[in-house]
């Protein structure tokens, strides 16, 4: 299964509703510097709801809406090859914002897309996203934490955190 399309619409630097198609196999995203390719990823974990885990570098959930479009929602939504749709909104209000998710288009609770999504291993505190910078990070930590991350990967870390939990009890 893979991503076949995303929409954005008013997230962070994409003021107009902009579709990005996936094909089948690798695509690169190329531009200068502040062009907005980070952003797309962004989205992706936006819609997604990883965004626990990884920030999406802002500081609120309604920094993520557009500056200059004077809209007060942001919408990302992503397609998959299998036909799932998964979308998600955020809108500002006087005090604070609402969040809406779906899956193909019914709306639901946050939590099932989590779940719907790791039924497919992807998991909020797994490392399905490589984000800029993370290579260093990892080269440079030490080998015992880099050799969590490859527990994390292999999902041998979830074996492990059962086992202390029933030498516990
Ligand atoms: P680099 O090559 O340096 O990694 P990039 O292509 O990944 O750059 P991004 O980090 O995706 O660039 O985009 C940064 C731009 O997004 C900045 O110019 C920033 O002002 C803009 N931006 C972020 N949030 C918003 C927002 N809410 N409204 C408008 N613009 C925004
Ligand atoms: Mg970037």
């Amino acid at each position: 299964m893979h991503i076949t399309g995303l929409e954005i619409d008013n997230f962070k630097s994409f003021s107009k509703k902009t579709k990005i198609p996936f094909l089948e196999g690798f695509t690169v995203i190329s531009g200068p510097n502040g062009s907005g390719k980070s952003n797309i990823i962004d989205s992706i974990l936006f819609v997604l709801a990883l965004s626990s885990s990884r920030n999406l570098r802002a500081e609120k959930l309604t920094d993520l809406i557009n500056l200059n479009s004077g809209r007060n929602t942001a919408e990302v939504a992503l397609e998959f090859s299998d036909g799932t749709k998964i979308r998600r909104r955020i809108k500002r209000t006087g005090n604070g914002y609402y969040s809406y998710n779906y899956l193909n288009e019914r709306l639901c609770k946050q939590s099932d897309i989590v779940d719907h999504l790791a039924k497919h291993g992807i998991k909020p505190h797994g490392y399905n996203v490589v984000m800029q910078g993370d290579v260093t990070r990892i080269m440079e930590m030490s080998d015992f934490e880099r050799r969590k991350i490859i527990d994390e990967i292999a999902g041998v870390a979830e074996f492990d955190t059962k086992k202390q939990q029933s030498l516990a009890e």
